[in-house]
Order: C-alpha cells, then sequence, then structure tokens
C-alpha cells in the first residue's frame, strides 16, 4: 500500500512540474501579468477566462465607480446580455495584459473564453490579448484616460479600447 501510495505522489508531482504553459508574475506593463513557462506553439489553447457570469445590468451595477481603475479590465463580454467577471471565481485569465500587438487572442466558444496563442511564444514572454473594450460612448470620452495602454507597439493604439473606424 505504501508503495502504491509513493506511485501515485510521483505522478502528480510530475504532472504538476511539468505541464503548466504558464506563470504569473509581476508584468513591466501592467501589475501581474501571464508568461509563457515554456514555448507554446501557435493556435494552443493556453488559458480559460474564467469568472462569475452575471448580466450587463449586473456589472454596470458593481463597476459603477469611475475612480477603480479596474473597472471594465476584469470584466469580459461574452454576449450583449453576458458578462464574465474575472474578480469574482475567477482564475489566472484574468492576469493577461493587454497588447495593441498581442500574441494571443481570446476566442469565444459557446460562451466560453478561451485564450489562444496567436504565434509561435518564447519561454518567458509574456502573453497578451487585444482588450477591444466597447464602452458607453460618453463614458469612453469622458474616462478613456482610465484605459491608456502602454503596451509599446509600434502600432499602439493609446487606449485599450476597440479601434473605432
Ligand atoms: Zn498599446
Amino acid at each position: 500500500m505504501a508503495k502504491n501510495k509513493t506511485r501515485a505522489a510521483k505522478k502528480k508531482k510530475k504532472k504538476k512540474g511539468s505541464s503548466k504553459l504558464y506563470e504569473v508574475r509581476h508584468s513591466p506593463i501592467h501589475g501581474y501579468g501571464v508568461f509563457a513557462q515554456k514555448k507554446i506553439k501557435k493556435g494552443v489553447r493556453v488559458i480559460e477566462y474564467k469568472g462569475e457570469r452575471i448580466s450587463q445590468a449586473e456589472a454596470d451595477a458593481r463597476y459603477n465607480d469611475v475612480d477603480n481603475e479596474h473597472a471594465h479590465i476584469v470584466l469580459f463580454a461574452v454576449d450583449d446580455d453576458t458578462v464574465i467577471d474575472g474578480k469574482s471565481k475567477g482564475n489566472d485569465g484574468r492576469y493577461v495584459n493587454h497588447s495593441c500587438d498581442p500574441n494571443c487572442e481570446a476566442v469565444n466558444y459557446d460562451g466560453r473564453i478561451w485564450i489562444y496563442s496567436l504565434r509561435k511564444i518564447e519561454k518567458g514572454e509574456e502573453l497578451f490579448y487585444d482588450y477591444s473594450l466597447e464602452l458607453d460612448e460618453e463614458f469612453d470620452k469622458e474616462h478613456s484616460h482610465l484605459y491608456a495602454c502602454h503596451c509599446g507597439a509600434k502600432n499602439c493604439r493609446g487606449v485599450m479600447l476597440a479601434a473605432s473606424d
């Protein structure tokens, strides 16, 4: 019995140590970030954006304070009526930062949000996707400074908001 136990423990340890694609640590861009812990191929499902699923109205009620710097950054709109609140029951997905020249993309599969690699990512690279936040127009104008982008990409839009065209 003791033998079996040892074997099981070893197996578990190996899985934990070698299979994780990413780690969360401080980002030079913003707060915490998610970094590749090993080389990630293009088209890999890296992480799911998890959190409590709430209505748009509930999201507005929770984050109506414009002084809250992270107001819309923790929210992921699934459709017109459903929002994932990464701050509530969320996972590491909420730490993936925005970039205007991202190496990942967020894909909606039947209402679940997955972050996929857009290209090959080297070990140690920070993972990003383009938030393309869509906010209420009036809110946009008055508070777009809350969504300033410092990603440093050549094509940086200066804000994490969706490109307006
Ligand atoms: Zn940018």
